[in-house]
């Protein structure tokens, strides 16, 4: 994980979850989790320094036949009695994750009749901001596993749907593609253009890679940094055995009363075409922004973001320097209901991640005189003992989850008082938690590095050995 990008240069690179770790890191990681959680507690460590509470405790736990202090596993339905008697926690969660003011900005005629629509959810407007959508969704824009090393990438006929979106935005939004600086994106640049290399920092940083989209609404105060809205024009494939199973045709873009169904309705030509919405409204009610505001829609997300979101990271990086921007707002875990009440969560980090391709080869022959075992029998031993070894979770401090979970204990009424509790003294209770979380689909992987196997390719004809 020492090869994980600062935070900063993370932020702006959008397709932070496709990381480049190598295995060597992964199995650091690993290891590093194991020893953590190998480590035995001792027995000291878990009670409270304050002798008299715990003996009130001891006997109370006692008192009710239940003995495992020693690994604390206190049940919930302890929890409001413990406590009562258990000091008060180092930290409280009532201090931590403190929010700001609501802004309200001062009143802009012009602004404001464009915000109401917005704001009131305006029926045709409304429908208008779905059609939009709907129509990026129409336009197929996937990204392959194969196009990730492909150079150059833009001959490749499959990239077509790249142009044609761009060419649908500068009719749909026209006010975005005319007024806002949008630098020529057809720049041959010197190859290796795609090089992750150091060395070709330099080179990368003035090309927008042919079929990235980066727009610069300039700010009346050049002193403030911008604020950087990203999203990606491509999305995953459909495979073609499933079609039949969508509600509606991955690419049709159908809207019922409710919903745009379709791949990229919500991962993420929505926020995209939301953010186009949004500037475009505001270009035609005239308003200048203070700051400055940057669009920058990257086009391999899916496939790691190389020649994408890297190259206009380093274009505006180039720009700006370090700690340029005063925000950098991408696709993230959004608006999440996980934690009882409806909370906005800012994704501050993402996992690292990794690809291991596995082949076995063996001699060929006939199904009528087989060895005993086949190339395809071994790798699905191979496929069987990789599940059969999940990742064992952990719970680290430096888990940004543990933040997350202190603001829904913080400012949700209905938080589960005991996890509350727990959360507060989570030294004590980490095993606990970390049991309540792995439990749970929605969290687990949010404490456990997560494998799967998922694409499996072998043989070509019945009887024949390959
Ligand atoms: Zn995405």
């Amino acid at each position: 994980m020492s090869k994980l990008p600062r935070l900063e240069k993370q932020t702006i690179y959008t397709s932070g979850e496709h990381l480049p770790i190598s295995s060597e890191d992964l199995k650091a990681f690993h290891v590093r989790t194991r020893r953590t959680l190998s480590t035995p507690r001792e027995l000291s460590s878990c009670f409270p320094a304050n002798t008299p509470v715990l003996v009130v405790l001891t006997l109370l736990l006692a008192s009710t036949a239940f003995l495992a202090f020693s690994d604390l596993s206190v049940p919930r339905s302890m929890i409001s009695t413990i406590d009562a008697i258990l000091p008060a926690p180092a930290v409280s969660v009532d201090a931590s994750c403190s929010q700001l003011s609501p802004l309200s900005p001062p009143p802009r005629s012009a602004l404001d009749a464009n915000y109401r629509k917005l704001k009131t959810l305006d029926p045709a407007y409304r429908a208008g901001s779905a059609e939009r959508l709907a129509q990026a969704v129409r336009i197929e824009t996937v990204s392959f596993d194969d196009m990730k090393e492909q150079v150059p990438f833009e001959s490749d006929p499959r990239r077509q749907g790249f142009l044609k979106i761009k060419n649908h935005f500068e009719v749909t939004y026209p006010l975005v593609f005319s007024r806002l600086r949008y630098p020529e994106l057809m720049t041959p640049p010197p190859l290796p253009r795609l090089h992750l290399n150091i060395s070709h920092k330099h080179l990368r940083r003035e090309v927008v890679n042919v079929f990235g989209l980066l727009f610069t609404l300039e700010g009346t105060n050049p002193t403030l940094k911008p604020i950087i809205l990203m999203a990606h024009t491509d999305t995953v494939p459909v495979a073609e055995e499933t079609v039949s199973e969508w509600a509606h045709p991955p690419f049709s873009g159908f809207i019922d009363a409710e919903r745009v169904w379709g791949r990229g309705s919500v991962d993420c030509k929505n926020s995209l075409t939301a953010q186009l919405d949004a500037v475009e409204l505001i270009l035609e009610a005239g308003f200048a922004p203070a700051r400055t505001i940057i669009l920058a829609y990257g086009f391999d997300e899916e496939i790691s973001g190389h020649a994408g979101a890297k190259t206009l990271a380093d274009t505006i990086y180039a720009r700006y320097g370090h700690n340029g921007a005063e925000l950098v707002l991408d696709e993230g875990s959004g608006r999440s209901s996980r934690l009882g009440i409806p909370m906005s969560l800012v994704g501050v980090q993402e996992k690292g991640y990794t690809d291991i391709k596995i082949t076995v080869s063996a001699p060929g022959g006939h199904s009528s005189i087989p060895p005993p075992h086949t190339a395809i029998g071994i790798l699905a031993e191979i496929v069987a003992a990789i599940e059969s070894k999940p990742y064992t979770p952990a719970l680290l401090d430096s888990n940004p989850y543990v933040e997350t979970l202190r603001c829904g204990a913080r400012w949700n009424p209905s938080f589960d008082p005991w996890l509350k509790s727990a959360l507060q003294r989570i030294d004590l209770f980490r095993d606990e938690i970390v049991k309540e979380l792995f439990e749970n689909i929605e969290t687990k992987f949010l404490i456990t590095t997560s494998q799967a196997v998922d694409i499996i390719q072998g043989g070509t004809k019945g009887s024949c050995l390959k």
